[in-house]
């Protein structure tokens, strides 16, 4: 095996995971893990939950996989009503791949050659915020900040141009001032190439592998409004915040701007199979809309739009569509406050944050990189305390499934005790 984002020497032990139900994973052995970040941020109603396990076993029966190169089925037409009905209407052009790397790829080659199509290839330049995240594709990590997964590829990325995150935490004082200072920067930029710029991508409300940086609402509704003013495209990568992160279903919900090109995966299928999603408007297909390769938009997945990942994500909306969820996330947020209650005052504990069905803790005393010694040593710690977790940089967060109960929670407050004390003492 080679082991994605694991450095071999340091992390000689690998975790090993048998079965899974609910928020609990299981070793070989029988011992449990609560589930606290949802499987790499993807698991939304628990694992093996049965209304997804029916709805992939039906799907596997009637239709498995065909191509989607002209060709339309049941399960993709179901779901793309389905979503419609929770998005925008503007947004109802619905474009299948199977991650979330290659949802934001589409979505940058669907903003490029929209201008080129449009006779306007001067706007050919991405604005996009610091320390971003959206994929590990070339065209991805190009957009994305300079992380330390990215940098020995950084002479094959293109030049993006780059805005300041005015991250913020509870208590933070600063805050305004980080605000002013971010949107000064984009008049800046619009002021000097503004014509020139072809979209600015964002991740809405939570920048995830930058560490769960947060931003307020109102904040992004100014710096969205100066770009549309511009005419510059929006692109939302809902990747991670999509299907109630940020506490709605989608962040779009409590902003004022919606985006041109939306950008769907992780939660999408529920979280346990591939599937990606660019959604953009009709507007947008028209500039498309053609009979020659010039023009028409010459990008496919072999695995878009596959049917029993479809099937799978109808039957989560459709969870969704039921209290249970919001009851659990209702639940999980109160415990969210007796989390930063309980280690408010930790001495090596700084800046906590929540949005939605996230929180976010930094450690003071350690500064650290992605999977360094540190981060493999809390997670090693983590799971013989009992739970999945996996730290970015010096960025403790919690992300579970919607499925937690109360006894859940309380275990897994005791054992995160037990955890801090192990790793901080
Ligand atoms: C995880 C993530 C991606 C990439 O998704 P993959 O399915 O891992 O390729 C893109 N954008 C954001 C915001 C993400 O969190």
């Amino acid at each position: 095996m080679w082991h994605p984002l694991t450095l071999a020497q340091l992390e000689p032990e690998l975790l090993a995971i048998s079965r899974a139900k609910g928020g609990w994973l299981y070793r070989p052995d029988g011992s449990g893990l609560l589930d606290m970040i949802s499987s790499w941020w993807v698991n939304v109603h628990g694992h093996g939950h049965p209304a997804l396990v029916r709805a992939i076993a039906a799907q596997a029966k009637q239709l498995d996989h065909v191509l989607f190169g002209g060709v339309m089925h049941p399960a993709a037409a179901e779901l793309a009503g389905a979503l419609h009905r929770h998005l925008s209407p503007s947004l109802s052009r619905f474009f299948f791949s199977e991650s979330g790397a290659v949802a934001v790829e589409i979505a940058l080659k669907q903003a490029f050659q929209y201008w080129r199509n449009l006779g306007q290839s001067q706007r050919r330049r991405f604005v996009a915020f610091d320390e971003a995240y959206h994929g590990e594709t070339f065209g991805t990590m190009s957009v994305s900040g300079q992380l330390s997964y990215s940098q020995n590829f950084r002479d094959l990325l293109f030049a993006v141009d780059r805005l300041p995150f005015p991250a913020t935490w509870i208590g933070d004082e600063a805050l305004e001032v980080k605000e002013a200072a971010a949107l000064a920067a984009a008049d800046r930029l619009l002021a000097e190439h503004g014509d020139t710029l072809a979209a600015l991508i964002i991740e809405p409300l939570v920048q995830g592998a930058a560490g769960m940086r947060m931003c307020r609402p109102a904040f992004l509704n100014q710096l969205l409004a100066k770009f549309r003013a511009a005419g510059v495209l929006i692109i939302f990568d809902e990747v991670m915040v999509g299907f109630g992160r940020t506490g709605t279903l989608f962040a779009l919900e409590q902003l004022a701007e919606v985006p041109d090109i939306l950008c769907l995966s992780k939660g999408l299928s529920g979280g346990i199979l591939p599937l990606g999603l660019t959604v953009t408007s009709e507007a947008m297909f028209a500039v498309f809309d053609a009979d020659n390769w010039d023009r028409g938009f010459a990008h496919s997945s072999s695995f878009g739009g596959n049917p029993i990942a479809c099937a799978a994500a109808i039957a989560s909306l459709q969870l969704f569509a039921q209290p249970k969820p919001w009851a659990a996330m209702n639940r999980l947020q109160a415990w969210y406050q007796g989390v930063i209650a309980d280690f408010q005052s930790h001495p090596s504990l700084g800046r906590w944050r929540q949005c939605g069905n996230i929180l976010a803790v930094d450690f003071t005393d350690v500064t650290t990189d992605y999977g360094s010694a540190f981060s493999v040593n809390l997670r090693r710690q983590a799971a013989n305390h009992g739970l999945l977790l996996r730290p970015l940089g010096n960025s403790l967060y919690l992300m579970p499934p919607y499925c937690l109960s109360a006894s859940d929670l309380k275990i897994a407050k005791s054992n995160l005790h037990q955890l801090i004390a192990t790793v901080l003492s």
